[in-house]
């Protein structure tokens, strides 16, 4: 079994920054409406995530660390009609596999659980506070995989990958208050109240985030809202612009082209515009199943939505230089 689960850790952990997104996607789920990461050295000593979500009961606990276990499919065909961020049940296993991983959880109506957990075995379990909420700290993760650990860059470049993320996800979920501490620094902190535009604020800045414009469109089977910066705020690289399909940060080259084609001949090489891009269409029309970390998904019909997308941030910048 913990065989099974360090192969699938392969796919689904491959830096510091995978844990920290696999474990707030779960905060996600559970419905937490206040999520603090604090990562050490880059998350290579210390990940540590707490949020005030449902938590899990603690007869359901030791069932988390199993593969495939799952507690948010139902039914067969739940699968084709994904509403969660996770769906695989192996993000949880396959982490404490490769780390040295603790979990304090409690769904605030009974006494909550801790259980502690190294390379995959479950060392140590004892009850803990009711508080509601479920923190998940990750040690020493790889230790046990020296040549992972080997293959990560330096903290710099994987503490990038990390605060790039928490911006990504703040703005994927404007009505979470998001907190994330590298050794005691904070690196971000949003309010968390709903509004977007002030999501961005908190990442690009208030006199960025003013000088965005909205973008809006919709047809049959997609809805978009967003925002995206005029010409004259640019960036150097491509890498400003967030799509976000129901509630999931994904990435698609396509797409990507797409918002960028809306700025017609004012796309410069060195000129690409700061955008976060809201589709929100029917689960049926996606496939998420695609690869462990979710971040690819199918979309049924993408030349339409990438029409569409390209309609909206054209229509946006001409307003906006009129
Ligand atoms: P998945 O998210 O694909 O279901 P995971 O391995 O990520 O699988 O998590 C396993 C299970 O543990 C989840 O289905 C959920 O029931 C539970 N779980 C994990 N993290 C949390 C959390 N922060 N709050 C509540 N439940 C959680
Ligand atoms: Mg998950």
């Amino acid at each position: 079994l913990s065989l099974s689960n360090q192969i699938a850790a392969g796919e689904v952990v491959e830096r510091p920054a995978s844990v920290v997104k696999e474990l707030v996607e779960n905060a996600l789920d559970a419905g937490a409406s206040q999520i603090d990461i604090r990562v050490e050295e880059a998350g290579l000593l210390k990940i540590e995530v707490t949020d005030n979500g449902t938590g899990i009961s603690s007869d359901q606990v030791e069932l988390a660390f199993e593969r495939h276990a799952t507690s948010k499919l139902h039914e067969k065909d739940d699968l084709f009609r994904i509403r969660s961020l996770g769906f695989r049940g192996e993000a949880l296993p396959s982490i404490a596999s490769v780390s040295e991983l603790t979990i304090e959880t409690s769904t605030g109506k009974a006494a909550g659980v801790h259980l502690k957990v190294k390379g995959g075995e479950i060392i140590a379990q004892s009850a803990a506070a009711s508080r509601q909420g479920t923190t998940i700290v990750v040690e020493h993760l790889f230790y046990n995989t020296p040549a992972r650990l080997k293959y990560i860059k330096t903290t710099q470049t994987e503490m990038a990958h990390i605060s790039d993320l928490i911006n990504r996800f703040s703005f994927a979920h404007p009505s979470v208050a998001f907190r994330l501490l590298s050794d005691g620094n904070p690196v971000l902190r949003t309010a968390g109240n709903g509004d977007l535009r002030q999501a961005i604020a908190g990442v690009y800045g208030v006199s960025t985030a003013k000088k965005m414009v909205k973008i809006s469109a919709e047809n049959f089977n997609y809805q978009i809202e967003g925002f995206i910066s005029t010409p004259d705020i640019t960036r150097a690289s491509n890498k400003y612009i967030t799509l976000v399909i129901n509630h999931r940060v994904i990435r698609n080259f396509r797409l990507s082209r797409a918002v960028e084609r809306g700025y017609g001949s004012k796309l410069m090489v060195n000129r690409r515009p700061i955008a976060i891009v809201h589709i929100t269409t029917d689960p049926l029309l996606l496939d998420v199943n695609v690869h462990p970390t979710k971040q690819e998904v199918r979309i049924s019909d993408e030349d339409e939505l990438a029409e569409l997308i390209t309609q909206a941030v054209r229509e946006s910048i001409q307003t906006s230089e009129r």
